[in-house]
């Protein structure tokens, strides 16, 4: 599993770029070609400003020309976002199905983490992939798979009834549990609502959390265990 360590890592980490890239310019269209730009004096960055992790970390978090701060979260995606990878078969088929699933959920956690919110066209990705390759796996969950599932939706419905929780959180567990299955979606939101108690407990900040973040990162430290 992990003879591709480093050459998945580095694939993991100009997905993860390119994640955030996409959502710098979702609005734009054209993340897929054009050269990225300084947001503060629209200088065009070179090849060498764009190396994942590492620009950001020789630049020491600042433009290259204007010296204008780069946003520090987008940077800890990219680090994040780059274990996302590390244990994938990126040459099987099911290997890149995980992958297409992994990295739209990435996107949309950036979304959420920095607007607190995400634009709903970015579920049809992850839906499409869960559906066609995975709906079927619906039909052979056994009893303690639905007892695995059903509890745990109930909950969380009742939570978003309540404002306590988006619907949008919702979705993306139901989009885990089939994806993987309820087992490994139940474990992630364990894993991912502890992280967020840590990090309140951290900050201490009153305010609204986004919950998709870190139920991205608890499904990140299961796929690597
Ligand atoms: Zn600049």
């Amino acid at each position: 599993m992990y003879n591709f360590l480093f050459l998945n890592f580095f694939i993991g980490a100009c997905l993860a770029s390119h994640a955030c890239v996409i959502y710098d310019r979702f609005n734009t269209t054209d993340f897929l070609l054009s050269r990225s730009r300084c947001f503060n004096c629209n200088s065009e960055l070179s090849i060498l400003d764009e190396i994942p992790i590492i620009s950001f970390l020789l630049l020491r978090g600042k433009c290259r020309y204007c010296k204008h701060e780069i946003s520090s979260s987008l940077f800890l995606f990219e680090l994040f976002g780059s274990f996302s990878f590390v244990s994938v078969d990126f040459f099987s088929q099911d290997g890149l199905i995980t992958v297409i699933f992994i990295f739209s959920l990435l996107v949309i956690a950036i979304f959420d983490f920095k607007e607190q919110e995400f634009p709903i066209i970015l579920l049809l990705l992850p839906t499409s992939v869960t559906l066609l390759a995975k709906g079927s796996m619906i039909f052979s969950y056994s009893l303690l798979d639905w007892l695995e599932l059903i509890p745990t939706l109930l909950l969380m419905t009742f939570m978003v009834h309540r404002k306590k929780l988006g619907s949008g959180d919702l979705i993306i567990y139901m989009l885990i549990a089939v994806f993987f299955n309820p087992l490994f979606a139940n474990t992630t939101l364990l894993v991912g609502s502890s992280l967020l108690v840590l990090q309140y407990l951290l900050s201490r900040k009153n305010e609204a959390y986004p919950f998709i973040p870190y139920i991205y990162l608890g499904m990140i430290c299961l796929l690597l265990i």
